[in-house]
């Protein structure tokens, strides 16, 4: 007569974590082999989802019209003559108050001189903004005419966003000619904007506004403005594009290609990589 046998496990009931102590195991159900810490899971989904949203912001603040010489104007290397001081104060001010901004719909307006830094403030507020999580877009007045134009085969594919982010940068108001057609498309698009209570930077040196953007736009965006005003020398020819700037990293740099993640699981450290591709593999949607 054959005897009863009795079986045991030699799987142990608990695995250790170097990090988080010993955690239970689970069954191994086939589907999910790999017994890992659940604190070390949580905290590498933690931080790929802080990598997955980094690369998120780099990716809509680098396609949002800054330009390229641009990309690397922040308020920290801002270099403000005495004069320009408060400006920059007011500028950095109006983007830590955002939230306040734009629940107002409060917009900026930047003059000044031909090359007094008014576009690096304004690019310098619509990076600290986006930072935030708002979405946002630069256009200049030259470029926005331009994609209006029939035939316009640009780089420019979606004019549409201009009416509808969080905040707008419309650069250079007054460098075109202000024909009748300029100021229609100049001022649909501030007044979609009002209507919608949408904050705008605007950055010009024409003292007549107006005549560019049309009296009722410039009516109702006079409501809801602060006022920079920058003076001074020139700004380019004070500062201009030396080695130090140049060598400035992006305002918002390029997250890192690869996350890795290190987890415990069944008594050892396991490696987990993600690459970032171009296509974005992480399914990486822009919210613009
Ligand atoms: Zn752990």
């Amino acid at each position: 007569m054959t005897q009863p046998t009795m079986s045991f496990s030699l799987t142990p009931s608990s695995w250790p974590c170097d990090l988080h102590g010993e955690y239970a195991m689970m069954l191994d159900d086939g589907i999910h082999p790999q017994n890992i810490c659940p604190a070390c899971a949580r905290e590498q989904n933690d931080r790929r989802e802080t990598w997955r949203a980094d690369w998120r912001l780099h990716r809509c603040w680098k396609t949002c019209g800054i330009p390229e010489r641009f990309r690397n104007r922040s308020f920290h290397n801002y270099r403000s003559s005495t004069a320009n001081k408060r400006a920059a104060a007011i500028a950095s001010g109006y983007a830590e108050r955002f939230p306040e901004q734009y629940a107002q719909g409060v917009g900026l307006l930047l003059t000044g001189d031909l090359g007094t830094g008014k576009t690096h403030l304004a690019v310098a507020t619509l990076t600290e903004v986006m930072r935030s999580g708002r979405t946002g877009a630069f256009i200049s007045t030259t470029e926005l005419l331009a994609a209006k134009k029939p035939g316009y085969s640009g780089s420019i594919t979606d004019t549409a966003k201009f009416a509808t982010v969080d905040l707008l940068v419309l650069d250079d108001v007054g460098a075109t000619r202000g024909t009748d057609w300029e100021i229609g498309i100049h001022a649909d698009l501030l007044n979609a904007r009002y209507d919608d209570r949408l904050p705008t930077i605007i950055t010009t040196n024409t003292p007549n506004l107006a005549a560019f953007v049309g009296d009722r736009a410039i009516d109702r965006f006079e409501e809801s403005k602060l006022t920079v005003r920058l003076v001074g020398e020139s700004y380019r020819r004070r500062v201009p594009d030396d080695e130090v700037l140049r060598a400035s990293p992006f305002a918002i740099p390029e997250p890192p290609l690869e996350f890795k993640a290190e987890l415990w699981s069944s008594g050892k450290v396991i490696t987990r990589r993600y690459v970032m591709t171009a296509k974005g593999d992480e399914k990486i949607v822009c919210a613009s």
